[in-house]
C-alpha cells in the first residue's frame, strides 16, 4: 500500500481495483485489417466482415454497422424527413395563407429578378404599395391575393411596367389585375388609353344595342 495515500482510514479496506485491461485483448493494426468477422456497434451481434459496407475510414476497412442496421436507419431517416419536409411545407403554406400579400410582393419581386430586370424597388416597397389596395385602378375588380398558390386567376393582382421599361422602379409600375394586364400587354401605358379610345370610337355605339 502507497504511503502517502491520502485515505489511509477507507484505503487499507477496500479490495484494489482491477485493473482495466485485465483479461482484455487487443486488436494489433495486422489482425484488424485481416478479421474475418466482426460485431456490429448497433445490434450488436457478431457477423461475418462481408456483412458489412466496406468504408475507407475505418481501421478495419469497413462500417462499424452491419448493413441490415444500415439499412434500418436510412429508412427510418427518410421517414423522418418526409415527416419533417411535409411539416415545413405545413407551416410555410399557413405563413402564406395568412401573409398573402407579403408572399405576393416576394414572388413578384423574386421573378422579375431571375427575369433579369433592373429592380430599383425592394419587397417591402412593394409591400407598402399594395398593403391597402383592395382593387384593380383601371377596372375596379376586386383583387384575388390567392396567396401564391401556383393557379392564378383573372383577378389576381399583377405588376405591370407601365411604359415597359426594363429598369423597376416606384414610379413607373402599376399593380393592375391579370385580365387587365392581358389586354394591355406590352402595349405602353399612352398605347393603351389610344386602343381603349379607338375601341370605344369604333363600338361604342353598341353598347346601347
Ligand atoms: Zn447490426
Ligand atoms: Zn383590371
Amino acid at each position: 500500500m502507497d504511503n502517502d495515500c491520502m485515505n489511509k482510514k477507507t484505503c487499507g479496506d477496500i479490495n484494489p481495483p482491477t485493473p482495466w485491461n485485465k483479461g482484455k485483448t487487443f486488436p494489433t493494426p495486422d489482425n484488424i485489417k485481416n478479421r474475418s468477422e466482426k460485431k456490429c456497434s448497433q445490434c450488436k451481434i457478431i457477423k461475418p466482415i462481408k456483412s458489412f459496407h466496406k468504408n475507407s475510414t475505418q481501421p478495419d476497412g469497413h462500417h462499424n454497422l452491419c448493413m441490415g442496421c444500415r439499412a434500418i436507419n436510412s429508412k427510418e431517416h427518410l421517414k423522418n424527413d418526409i415527416k419533417g419536409r411535409k411539416y415545413r411545407n405545413q407551416l410555410s403554406n399557413k405563413w402564406r395563407q395568412n401573409n398573402p400579400r407579403k408572399t405576393w410582393a416576394t414572388r413578384t419581386i423574386g421573378r422579375h429578378r431571375h427575369a433579369g430586370f433592373n429592380i430599383s424597388l425592394t419587397t417591402q416597397d412593394l409591400i407598402n404599395i399594395i398593403k391597402d389596395l383592395e382593387t384593380c385602378p383601371i377596372c375596379n375588380t376586386i383583387f384575388d391575393w390567392n396567396y401564391g398558390k401556383l393557379k392564378t386567376n383573372g383577378n389576381c393582382p399583377s405588376l405591370d411596367r407601365m411604359n415597359n421599361e426594363h429598369h423597376i422602379t416606384k414610379d413607373n409600375i402599376m399593380i393592375i389585375c391579370h385580365k387587365c394586364n392581358a389586354t394591355k400587354q406590352d402595349r405602353t401605358f399612352k398605347e393603351f388609353i389610344l386602343y381603349c379610345k379607338n375601341v370605344y370610337k369604333k363600338f361604342g355605339d353598341n353598347l346601347n344595342e
